[in-house]
């Protein structure tokens, strides 16, 4: 293969330094959207292509797995334009789509595969698979490296069980939620039960400090980590055996972080601790052949609540550098271009982050036009917002026929928004996606089948036993559950060692004993078979020997096909881990589908309005933005109206948000709003006083968007009827159905109807054009 790489001539004189850049520490600092991902994304290509550095070698920690996914998308696509140059001469581009597919599956061949790339969590998680069972925490716990993965809800659930029914603690004065936090955090900053006792020595402290123990002995004795754990015992091993650590530092020769400045301590511990290889002394580092890369931009430091530290990015350069005199140049990169967003965003995200006084100041200059003017837009009411940015994402979508559903992103503060947004969406039947909603790996019906597997490749993990037991229901009752559980704890053993007991089993009545002697045999056929036969095929075997799905089909209704759907749809994900993985083992699979974060959902390329919290917008970008609900209290949030600090995170996120945007930005804000329950008067948020007048408009053509808007509704006046649950109508397409709710009044209602052939939709009868019958 040739050495020229030609794929550096798509970067600028900055972003070369930073992707040329061999040995030693290196920060490159800039604003949004100015090609820090794309920096490190073909530094990783060079260093493969023209340093040879085996892919083996490259640890890269992404933000999100769709991040890494992408990441890992564009450098398969540079190796090919690359060996379409050397093996045939010719420009990637003009190979058919064939020989380009045959290009990029010879390269995920060669090197893909062997590329560490992902989240802090997935990198590290895959790290404990090797190691953890040279680990041992100051109790003496211990784990396996078949560990399951609880979620948030399977720590929530524990850590109540323990303050209620272990400790019988007052859960008001020790709020489950608020005890599961403080161990979270003592976790986030790397404290043990006996450290963070050492911080907390009062009352409160003490008792957390119990919680936190009996939670940690549960997760042991379920073999069990959680999210937390995947990062915090890494750098426990790594400082409690120096060989373990030594191995990991020799394999990562050349480290690369996107997103430094929401690194909090414990990760920053991980990364020093595998550069450094646990040496204090500057002068005893060695980086020949080395390096460490970390991009980021402290005004996009936005997840403080999870122990993110932008410190951490200031301190990079005296972390890891010499601190010589002309350190500044040799180990800081500025990139001042931005390539996003046209001038006018980009200028009113300028001015509006020069309102925080914690910042290192930046150039940013625009490489694009000028732009339109930013929109902002005062609506009635949270739905009248709703139906305006509905309305021009039409408009928009009607005057362009090149523009597609996917270039639009609507982004808030906090989840509960996106409900008028998803009504007014499913009314006018515009494809929209919801990145951060009900996660899939979290229905009901998908985390009962993972349960299946965790108990398969750990079966230790009682909590998924316990899922499953009974599931579908199988003549296990609730006694018989009790009585197995509490054999199992006079005994000192895990519940699956009694399952499998014969002896204590048969202590149990008849049909119960038969009963469990049927599960336990269930599970033990796939844990024989998970060595010899893919993973896929043993999902297909358990669905059926399980009774899971002939249980859903029995059930008959709509909501148990929908369920069905979902499993069938996790077996297509098992089908697709197998094609596109290197480790395709029970366990790879299980980790894959613990770490799949919100933002997963959000397809490539797929043609769907996005809707989404400002902190999952972080790192994308959108031809067109809406920002909405720009209103004291809601943006910025009601707890940093009087605390500084806070209010500086939350003008962070909206200059996050304001730097999506590539064409056209629309900030919104309503006259009142209802959030959570209660309809109240609303004040536009200070955020948009702080941006330049002259950047904002409301549109003329907004007013006759809105107009055509009150005109279409004064049209279907006739179409305002008192609609009731129970009412049988007539929709044009969609022919007979029954009303089953009626939300809202007068020119604002909207119902939901179960059609005979259809299914359930919502709809506004103002613009269907309903029929009573
Ligand atoms: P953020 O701070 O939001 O994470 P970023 O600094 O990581 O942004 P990228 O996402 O890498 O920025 O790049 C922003 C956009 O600019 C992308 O569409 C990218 O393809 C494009 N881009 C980056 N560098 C260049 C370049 N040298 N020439 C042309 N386009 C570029
Ligand atoms: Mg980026």
């Amino acid at each position: 293969m040739t050495t020229k790489i030609d794929f550096l001539s798509h970067l600028n004189p900055s972003q070369r330094q930073a992707v040329e850049h061999f040995c030693g520490p290196l920060l490159v600092v800039a604003g949004a959207g100015s090609g820090k991902t794309r920096a490190l994304t073909y530094r990783i290509a060079n260093l493969i292509l023209k340093h040879r550095v085996d892919p083996e070698n490259i640890l890269a920690v992404t933000f999100t797995n769709k991040a890494a996914r992408e990441m890992k998308d564009r450098i398969q696509k540079l190796f090919a334009e690359q060996l379409a140059m050397s093996e045939h001469g010719e420009r990637f581009d003009l190979l058919t789509e064939y020989q380009q597919s045959q290009l990029k599956s010879k390269v995920y061949r060669i090197y893909i595969k062997d590329l560490w790339c992902g989240t802090f969590h997935s990198l590290f998680s895959r790290i404990l698979r090797f190691d953890i069972e040279k680990y041992q925490d100051d109790k003496g716990r211990r784990w396996n490296r078949n560990f399951s993965i609880f979620d948030d809800s399977d720590s929530q659930s524990i850590v109540k069980e323990i303050v209620t029914k272990q400790l019988n603690l007052d859960d008001k004065k020790f709020e489950p939620r608020s005890v599961r936090y403080a161990i979270s955090n003592a976790k986030n900053k790397g404290l043990s039960p006996q450290e963070f006792e050492r911080e907390n020595p009062k009352y409160w402290g003490r008792v957390v400090t119990e919680v936190y123990n009996c939670y940690q002995d549960k997760l042991a004795q379920n073999n069990a980590l959680d999210f937390d754990d995947l990062i915090l015992i890494p750098v426990k091993l790594f400082q409690q055996n120096e060989q373990v650590l030594n191995y990991w530092h020799r394999k990562f020769c050349h480290i690369l972080v996107d997103e430094y400045q929401d690194t909090n301590r414990t990760q920053y511990d991980l990364i020093r601790l595998l550069v450094t290889n646990g040496e204090d002394s500057k002068n005893n580092w060695n980086w020949s052949d080395r390096s460490v890369l970390v991009v980021g931009d402290a005004d996009q430091s936005i997840y403080s609540f999870r122990m993110a530290d932008f410190t951490i990015l200031l301190e990079f350069q005296e972390d890891f550098g010499d601190n010589l005199p002309d350190d500044d140049t040799r180990t800081m990169v500025k990139l001042e271009e931005n390539y996003r967003s046209c001038e006018n965003i980009l200028e009113a995200a300028n001015q509006l982050i020069e309102n925080n006084t914690q910042r290192i100041d930046k150039i940013l200059k625009p490489t694009r036009g000028t732009g339109e003017k930013i929109y902002c837009h005062k609506a009635d009411d949270e739905i009248a917002e709703a139906e305006f940015v509905i309305n021009q994402i039409r408009t928009l979508e009607r005057q362009n026929p090149e523009v597609n559903w996917g270039n639009f992103a609507i982004l808030y503060r906090t989840n509960a928004q996106s409900r008028p947004f998803e009504e007014s969406l499913v009314r006018t039947g515009i494809p929209y996606t919801i990145v951060g909603g009900l996660k899939f790996y979290d229905r009901k019906e998908i985390k009962d089948v993972l349960s299946y597997l965790k108990a398969i490749a750990n079966p230790a993990d009682t909590l998924s036993l316990l899922r499953v037991i009974n599931t579908p229901r199988r003549g296990i009752g609730k006694a018989t559950i009790d009585a197995l559980t509490n054999a199992a704890q006079q005994l000192g053993t895990t519940l699956w060692e009694i399952l499998i007991d014969e002896t204590s089993v048969n202590t149990l009545a008849g049909r119960s004993a038969k009963a469990v002697n049927n599960f336990a045999q269930m599970i033990r056929k796939s844990q024989e078979q998970i060595s010899t036969v893919p993973v896929s095929e043993v999902v297909q075997q358990l669905l059926e020997a399980s009774g899971y799905v002939q249980d859903l089909q029995n059930q008959g209704t709509e909501e148990a096909d929908n369920r069905i759907q979902n499993v069938k749809e996790l077996y297509n994900a098992v089908l697709q881990f197998e094609e596109e993985n290197e480790d395709v083992s029970l366990g790879a699979f299980l980790e894959s589908t613990s770490l799949s974060s919100d933002l997963d959902n959000l397809k490539e390329g797929q043609s769907a309005v996005s809707l989404m919290t400002l902190h999952s917008s972080k790192g994308l970008e959108f031809p067109v933005v809406f920002l909405v609900g720009l209103e004291q209290g809601l943006f910025p949030n009601y707890r940093s109206l009087d605390n500084p600090t806070a209010l500086e995170e939350e003008r962070r996120l909206c200059y996050v948000g304001i730097t999506r945007a590539q064409e056209r930005l629309y900030l919104s804000h309503a006259r009142e709003r209802r959030l959570y329950g209660s309809r109240e008067p609303a004040v536009r948020s200070q955020f948009l006083n702080e941006l330049p007048e002259e950047l904002l408009t409301s549109a003329h053509q907004m007013k006759q968007t809105v107009t055509k808007t009150a005109s279409v509704s004064s049209g279907k006046q006739q179409n305002i009827q008192n609609w009731q649950v129970g009412d049988r109508v007539l929709h044009k397409s969609f022919g007979i159905g029954e009303i089953t709710h009626v939300f809202g009044s007068g020119n604002k209602v909207s119902v939901a109807i179960k059609f005979t052939t259809l299914g359930q939709k919502i709809i506004d009868p103002r613009v269907a054009q309903l029929q009573r019958v």
